[in-house]
């Protein structure tokens, strides 16, 4: 069983990116800037943005950080956003999901510059993903087809069974992975909350993208051996032993899996810190588009 560290290959990534950083500064270019809104002080919405602020950081680039109390308006966040979208020395922003229930989080995403979306959530840029032209690939998925390419796994011919139909991960996961491109060409199913027969699909798959939010769903009797498993799900679970008081548990059970599997990715440090990694490329890119 093979360890698909994300952890490690993240890392190897950002130094990439830093070194492009270096460059861009030796001569005398313009240094990426990646600008995150955050709405109210939701803790995982905090330690997620603090994560992606952190990287910023790591990798060289200019990082700004806007904290909107959870009351803000849906009109004072629309003017933060046309803001971003019209300050020239801003590449990429994200506006941190979930918001607060009174904003319409699909008016927000519309809002965004589809140049400066680099976390890819605007139709444009979803629908150029599916018609398989340039655009900013959401990062979680761009995380796993990364993750794929840079352990080899192959997945031409393959069948791969996603669980979970987010707009964010399962479905263009599914898109992507169909496509002819590398860490592409698999046969695809999505499944969702409404798959019947579940079980008997995931015992038919080479490759599992686990992305229902379910702490520990996928067991060991849903797998054959030597399937490659991609585990997205991160869910907070109470833990009075741990200082911070809950564990990190993914979708899928590890214990019963990983012995059956030729790949898997931990969670924690699988899919969750490559998707910073590929948030921080996407805004590299940006940059560079601009430029
Ligand atoms: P989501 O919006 O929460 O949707 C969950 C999906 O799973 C839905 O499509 C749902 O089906 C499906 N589902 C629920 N129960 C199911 C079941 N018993 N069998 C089959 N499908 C089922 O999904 P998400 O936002 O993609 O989040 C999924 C997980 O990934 C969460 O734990 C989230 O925290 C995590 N996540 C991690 C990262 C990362 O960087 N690692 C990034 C994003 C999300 P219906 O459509 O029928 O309701």
């Amino acid at each position: 069983m093979v360890l698909l560290d994300g952890r490690k290959t993240s890392a190897d990534i950002k130094d990439e990116i830093a070194l492009k950083v270096k460059e861009f500064k030796d001569s005398g270019k313009k240094i990426p800037h990646l600008a995150a809104i955050l709405v109210g002080t939701d803790g995982a919405s905090m330690t997620y943005v603090s994560g992606k602020v952190k990287a910023c950081e790591l990798v060289g680039f200019k990082s700004t950080l806007i904290e909107l109390p959870k009351e803000t308006s849906e009109e004072k966040l629309l003017q933060e956003i046309e803001a971003l979208n019209n300050n020239d020395d801003i590449d990429g922003f994200i506006v941190q999901l979930p918001l607060p229930k009174h904003i319409d989080e699909q008016k927000v995403l519309l809002t965004v510059d589809p140049d400066k979306d680099v976390d890819g959530f605007h139709p444009t840029n979803v629908g150029k993903m599916a018609l398989d032209l340039p655009c900013f690939l959401p990062a979680t998925p761009f995380g796993i087809l990364e993750l794929l390419e840079r352990y080899k796994v192959e997945t031409s011919g393959k069948h791969v069974v996603v669980i979970g139909r987010s707009h964010i991960v399962g479905r263009p996961i599914s898109i992507l992975m169909s496509q002819k491109r590398l860490a592409g060409n698999a046969t695809v199913t999505l499944t969702h909350s409404r798959t019947k027969n579940l079980k008997e699909i995931t015992l038919r798959a080479d490759i599992i993208v686990a992305a229902l939010g379910k702490p520990e769903f996928l067991t060991g009797d849903m797998v054959k051996d030597g399937v490659t498993i991609i585990d997205v799900g991160i869910t907070r679970i109470k833990d009075d032993s741990k200082k911070r008081g809950y564990r990190i548990a993914g979708d899928v059970h590890f214990e019963s899996v990983a012995p059956k599997s030729a790949f898997i990715t931990p969670v924690p440090r699988g899919v969750g810190p490559m998707t910073i990694a590929m948030l921080l490329k996407n805004t590299l890119l940006a940059c560079e588009r601009k430029q």
